[in-house]
């Protein structure tokens, strides 16, 4: 009965997977695909803790309540803001998981292990320490404990081959005497080393990539895992995993203009970083409106762009924008939604924000779809967005954002900018776009402004 019940519930946990990943691929199924994916991760804990293997459930029981206790105190307390924070930790430890999972194995069954096995160990360990160190490193980066600006230095590229070859011939000796248990922990030192050189030269705005593509990492590791311990439900899992963030890791790339196999071999971002804004920022005049003067030059435009960035998360002010954009289309304005694909800190985010404000999905459009539409809009209006508008990811070669495809925000008749201060992006980086002739600065929290700008709109209505 067992026999039977166990590969079919890591069969329904399989296919509960794909379609989970289905359902996320469209914000109207993405919850009806999150819950096939917990109905699927339930299904495959429940052929697992039913395994005869399983001689004494206590330590388990005490494992499994410190970690729902801490997932649910992450998930309650952290913001949506802090998601890249949150999943580099989770990757982290899924992958420091799998790392001591892959060495308790390979202790336990060093000699009789097989080729086949021992490769798949060596893959699991390898991958999953460097991705253990990655993450970590990504987790520090983004939370300010590192700085985030690249380090780069004469020779990064071959210590990094260098580090990644020793650690492959360790493995590949690994499996080739499995009597020579002494080297070993070798393999784990040099992985865990890579992960870090891997994320040292990645600056700010490149960081989405590299933690999609540690990711990925996690997934293949996981994956690895299940051929070691003849798991199908983790190689589904594992191999889902992998592959959609090894793909994301590529289309994040295109977007931002960044060669694929520099961020295998941590050597993207490398553009100089002296551009990166170090303190003394020139003071230069801006044009600050009211929200009287905006509402005002609002009332006639025929097409606004609305272009929300990570200062409308911050504020949470998708709702009064919403409202904003309403009272404009009352009055015959075409409104759209320009998304750029790393805008706010996690892949999606505007997206996730929009929906819940219940903007139509069809004013919702994709960067490229959208930038030519720039140059006929009569206002763009920015929300909290800045590295996404920034023109100089065009224009300055020696930018650490150069590259980057950015929304062209610039060639609209007008442009009003809504931001608190004058405080740089995420890449730390000043940006020229508000000091152009044609650009109107709003100074304020996004929500606060959005509903001043409401306020007067509606007003001029009655
Ligand atoms: P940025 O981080 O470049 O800029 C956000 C701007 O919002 C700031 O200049 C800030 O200026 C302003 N702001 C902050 N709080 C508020 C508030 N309450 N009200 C109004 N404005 C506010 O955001 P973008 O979305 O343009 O770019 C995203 C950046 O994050 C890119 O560099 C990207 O690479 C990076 N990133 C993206 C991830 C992803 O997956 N999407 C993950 C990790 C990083 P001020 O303080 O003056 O108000």
């Amino acid at each position: 009965m067992r026999d039977t019940l166990i590969p079919l519930l890591y069969l329904a946990a399989g296919a509960l997977f794909v379609f989970g990943l289905r359902g996320i691929t469209h914000p109207r199924t993405a919850r009806r695909g999150l819950l096939f994916a917990v109905l699927g991760m339930a299904a495959a804990v429940a052929g697992t803790l039913i395994n005869r293997g399983i001689v004494d459930y206590r330590w388990m029981a005490i494992a499994a309540a410190v970690g729902a206790l801490i997932g649910a105190a992450m998930a309650k307390f952290m913001p949506m803001t802090a998601m890249p924070e949150r999943i580099a930790l989770s990757h982290a430890f899924g992958a420091l998981a799998a790392g001591l999972v892959g060495t308790a194995e390979y202790y336990e069954r060093a000699d009789g292990l097989g080729v086949f096995i021992a490769a798949a160990l060596m893959l699991e360990v390898l991958l999953a320490f460097l991705t253990f160190t990655g993450s970590l490193m990504a987790f520090g980066k983004l939370k300010g404990i590192l700085p985030g600006r690249p380090t780069v230095f004469p020779g990064q590229q071959p210590l990094n081959l260098a580090v990644f070859a020793a650690a492959a011939a360790i493995a590949a000796v690994l499996v080739a005497s499995p009597g020579t248990t002494g080297l070993y922990p070798a393999l784990i030192a040099l992985s865990a080393l890579f992960g870090v050189l891997l994320v040292v030269p990645i600056g700010g705005a490149d960081m989405p990539t590299v933690i999609s593509l540690l990711n990925s990492y996690a997934g293949l590791s996981g994956a690895a895992m299940g051929f070691v311990l003849g798991n199908n439900a983790l190689i589904i899992a594992g191999a889902l995993d992998g592959a959609s963030g090894f793909l994301l890791s590529v289309i994040m790339s295109r977007a931002m203009n960044r060669s694929f196999h520099n961020v295998l071999f941590g050597a993207f971002g490398q553009s100089d970083a002296t551009a990166a804004s170090t303190g003394a920022v020139e003071e230069r005049p801006v044009r600050s409106a009211t929200y009287d003067e905006a509402a005002m030059l609002l009332e006639t435009a025929r097409d606004v762009i609305v272009v929300p960035g990570y200062g409308l998360a911050v504020a949470q002010a998708q709702h009064r924008v919403k409202e904003v954009g309403d009272l404009l289309e009352a009055r015959g304005a075409r409104v759209r939604y320009a998304i750029h694909p790393v805008a706010g800190r996690m892949p999606g985010h505007m997206n996730v924000l929009l929906a819940e404000a219940d903007v139509p999905y069809d004013r919702i459009v994709d960067m490229d779809d959208i930038n030519s539409d720039f140059a006929q809009a009569d206002v763009a209006l920015v929300v909290g967005a800045n590295d996404v508008t920034n023109p100089a990811a065009r224009t300055q070669a020696d930018s650490p954002i150069y590259g980057m495809p950015v929304l062209d925000v610039a060639a609209a008749r007008t442009v009003m900018v809504i931001k608190r201060g004058m405080s740089a992006g995420f890449a730390g980086v000043e940006n020229e776009l508000y000091y152009l002739d044609k650009t109107l600065m709003l100074f304020g929290d996004a929500k606060d402004v959005a509903s001043g700008l409401a306020r007067q709109l509606e007003g001029a209505r009655v």
